[in-house]
């Protein structure tokens, strides 16, 4: 079986995708060959820095490697994004389910885009409520506060330690459970609760695109160890 194929014979297609979608578009991933996590700043790990913990006793350390490493503003789509937005034009993609919190998707167009750790683009005082767009985050320094209260902006942004925003959940196993093939790209599947949306699964078809390994591999129609770009960009979708 091909991935031509099975994107030719399947009727609802999801898309779960990670860190590894957006690396040809120039963002690091976290586990991946020059991955973030492979790094120590000052004496502390990407992880211990994007904790819910750090973001309360330290802000103001918190935001300057956010920042640095968590900001690509100038990233565009790749190969695989557009591909998707075709995917979904023609009415085969059902949903993108997606770890990153960069914004690709929905730049590259798509609508059907489930943010299940949040995104970069939102940000919300944390006493008001009011809402702000990246540029509040890049403009300022320090830690950003709200123009109206003086409140902590916090970018919507699922740190370590933090539950999932429960209605984008939700919605993520709903179309998982609910397609009939499942694409997944570019995630180690090491991050809870997020590798557990697998188990929603229960249509024809997986396929697993990655350079590395990952726990999905057993249970795939189809393993593609190689660049997702690529991969995807060689997908040909059949306008109805
Ligand atoms: P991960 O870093 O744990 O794993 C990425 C996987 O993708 C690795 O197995 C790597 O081998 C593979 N990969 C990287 N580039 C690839 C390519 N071009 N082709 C094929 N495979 C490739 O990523 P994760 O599982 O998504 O977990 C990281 C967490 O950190 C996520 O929760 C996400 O929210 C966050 N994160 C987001 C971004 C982003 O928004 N772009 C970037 C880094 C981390
Ligand atoms: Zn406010």
């Amino acid at each position: 079986m091909t991935l031509q194929q099975i994107v030719d014979r399947a009727k609802r297609i999801v898309f779960f995708g990670g860190a590894g979608v957006s690396t040809e578009s120039g963002i690091p991933d976290f586990r991946g060959m020059d991955g973030l996590f492979a790094r120590e700043y000052d004496g502390l790990t990407a992880e211990m820095m994007l904790s819910r913990s750090f973001f309360y006793l330290h802000p103001t350390r918190f935001f300057d490697f956010y920042r640095k490493y968590m900001l690509h503003p100038d990233a565009k789509p790749n190969a695989c994004h557009r591909k998707l937005f075709e995917l979904e034009r023609a009415g085969k993609l059902r949903g993108i389910v997606t770890q990153n919190i960069d914004g690709l998707h929905r730049a590259a167009g798509n609508r059907l885009v489930y943010e299940v750790h949040g995104s970069v683009h939102e940000n919300y005082c944390m006493d008001c409520g009011a809402f702000y767009p990246l540029s509040k985050i890049l403009t300022t320094e320090g830690i950003p506060r709200c123009d109206t209260c003086g409140g902590v902006v916090k970018p919507w942004v699922t740190l370590y330690g933090e539950p999932l925003d429960k209605p984008t959940e939700m919605g993520a196993c709903r179309e998982i459970s609910n397609c009939d093939a499942l694409i997944v790209a570019g995630t180690s599947l090491q991050v809870e609760p997020a590798r557990s949306f697998l188990d929603y699964f229960h249509g024809r078809d997986l396929v697993v695109i990655n350079r590395d390994g990952t726990e999905a591999d057993s249970r795939a129609t189809l393993v593609l160890r190689g660049n997702i770009a690529e991969i995807m960009d060689a997908v040909r979708v059949d306008v109805p």
